[in-house]
């Protein structure tokens, strides 16, 4: 685990946030600078760094989190309203944090495009 992914370290337990979801691959927790009233992170547990690198991972992993993206807005009550998953890539994203994370974001109105 590389010592300085905050993320790892959520995973390890050595951060605290609070989870919502978690098995044998994945954890979800709650975003701690929300964007939206629901802003859930789901994340794998190994150490994934994001979309450029996702040559060695297997593909039923990056499918099992989309289906927890899926699992965990429905367990929020979003599956009528509608949510937004997101991927952030790189520097013209905004990305901050280099381990693969979907956003699950809801209980608003969002526009498009983003901004
Ligand atoms: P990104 O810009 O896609 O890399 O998103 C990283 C996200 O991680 C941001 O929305 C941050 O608010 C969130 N974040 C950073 N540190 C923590 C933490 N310790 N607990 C929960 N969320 C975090
Ligand atoms: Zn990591």
């Amino acid at each position: 685990m590389p010592e300085d992914c905050i993320f790892c370290r959520i995973v390890a337990g050595e951060i605290p946030s609070t989870i919502v979801y978690e098995d044998d691959h994945c954890v979800a927790f709650r975003d701690i600078n929300p964007q939206a009233p629901t802003h859930v992170l789901v994340i794998p547990r190994e150490h994934i760094v994001g979309m450029a690198e996702l040559e060695g991972a297997a593909p039923e992993l990056l499918g099992h989190l989309l289906m927890v993206a899926a699992e965990v807005a429905r367990d929020g009550g979003l599956a009528e309203s509608g949510y937004r998953t997101v991927i952030n890539w790189g520097p013209d994203a905004g990305m901050e944090v280099a381990h693969l994370h979907i956003h699950v974001l809801g209980g608003r109105r969002m526009t498009w495009p983003p901004g």
